[in-house]
């Protein structure tokens, strides 16, 4: 496989690194190819991995240096912390203190699984992001759990994508944004949730939801009780998710983002598109909507939210790829997981959010 050349080094240093890829969906080799993996991130390298959101770009998260070429590679801002990914034996009180009881019972309730929480950090332990709190999660992912055990210690890993494209969810996504400044990518095929973690903040005296994910805030409240909500859209900084006020998921192309009911909003966009004058447009629509566009360029995002989730950074790749210049999205109902989905597309759009 091709492999992007001449990148910078944490250093300074014009650096090529050749980035192996290695399949895990092999029965017979997938372990020995997550031990090399490990082998790479005990010794200070970058592994990009599968996980059951979307794929991850890791390094030693006690390593400070090892974290340091994370924002190198993605390009991603000094102060946006990255959440530490731990396996089923780490024990947290290493690195997260006065951990509450609500904190004790997602944990039971939804590890190993796509939430992350962040907890009191303990002093000393990162000097990247934020120095007093520590996000954490426990991956599902099968790959994921091994690659993290056999390493030996917690793994530091946002999603493996230049920052601001959309994030990744295959390892060709990977390899397109991040080959030739990392190390490896193992390869497990497409993520199966495809809209990053949950994040519930229990750093202060109430817990509160920093973004929306496939665990939706009824399941957490279901769980805990009533859990205030960040302002998860806009233009508003949310401070304690610093990762929350930048451009974020976006295409190339000009992306216009569409809410309404299906029929209204659908006429809107079909009137926006007669009067663009793009090349190249495209729409974007949850596939039962088909029928609403006879005759125009049109990308179905699925037909359950599960499925529009699971697609929607592909489709948006795709969109690069394919050098569309505008794209139209119709938006899908903001409840359970349609609020992730709308917080991702809202970000993806930025300014350009119309409500019809
Ligand atoms: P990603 O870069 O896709 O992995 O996203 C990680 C998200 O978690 C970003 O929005 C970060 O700002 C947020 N995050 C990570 N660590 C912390 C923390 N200690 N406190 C608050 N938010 C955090
Ligand atoms: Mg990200």
């Amino acid at each position: 496989m091709a492999v992007a050349k001449n990148t910078k080094n944490v250093a300074g240093r014009w650096h090529n690194i050749e980035t192996i890829v290695k399949s895990v969906q092999d029965p017979k080799t997938f372990k020995q190819n997550i031990m090399q993996a490990a082998e790479v991130i005990k010794s200070g390298g970058l592994v990009a991995f599968p996980t059951e959101t979307v794929y991850g770009l890791g390094a030693n998260a006690l390593d400070n240096e090892a974290a340091g070429k994370i924002y190198f590679a993605k390009g991603r801002p000094a102060d946006n912390p990255l959440i530490v990914h731990i396996d089923k034996n780490f024990d947290i009180e290493r690195i997260a203190r006065d951990v509450p009881a609500g904190a004790r019972l997602l944990m039971d309730a939804f590890w190993p699984g796509p939430l992350t929480l962040v907890l009191k950090s303990r002093a000393g332990v990162f000097s990247y992001g934020h120095m007093d709190t520590v996000a954490l999660r426990m991956p599902k992912h099968l790959k994921a759990q091994l690659l993290i055990h056999h390493s030996g210690v917690p793994i530091a890993a946002p999603s493996a994508n230049i920052s601001g494209r959309p994030s990744p969810t295959t390892a060709d996504h990977v390899l397109a944004d991040l080959g030739g400044k990392i190390d490896m990518i193992l390869d497990d095929g497409a993520c199966q949730h495809g809209v990053e973690s949950t994040v519930i903040d229990f750093s202060e005296s109430t817990p509160k939801l920093l973004r929306p994910g496939s665990i939706t805030l009824k399941m957490i409240e279901n769980a805990i009780g009533k859990v205030a909500v960040a302002a998860l859209n806009g233009e508003e900084i949310t401070p304690k998710s610093p990762g929350t006020k930048y451009r974020h998921y976006s295409p190339k192309g000009k992306l216009t983002l569409v809410i309404g009911e299906p029929q209204i909003s659908s006429a809107k966009i079909l009137e926006m598109l007669q009067n663009s004058t793009s090349k190249s447009p495209i729409i974007l629509a949850p596939t039962a909507n088909k029928d609403l566009y006879a005759n125009v360029p049109f990308i179905g995002l699925g037909r359950r939210d599960e499925e529009i989730a699971a697609n929607i950074y592909a489709v948006l790749r795709r969109c690069d790829d394919d050098e569309h210049d505008e794209i139209f999205v119709q938006g899908v109902e903001e409840k359970e997981l349609g609020v992730a989905i709308m917080n991702r597309l809202k970000k993806a759009a930025g300014a350009n959010v119309l409500e019809v």
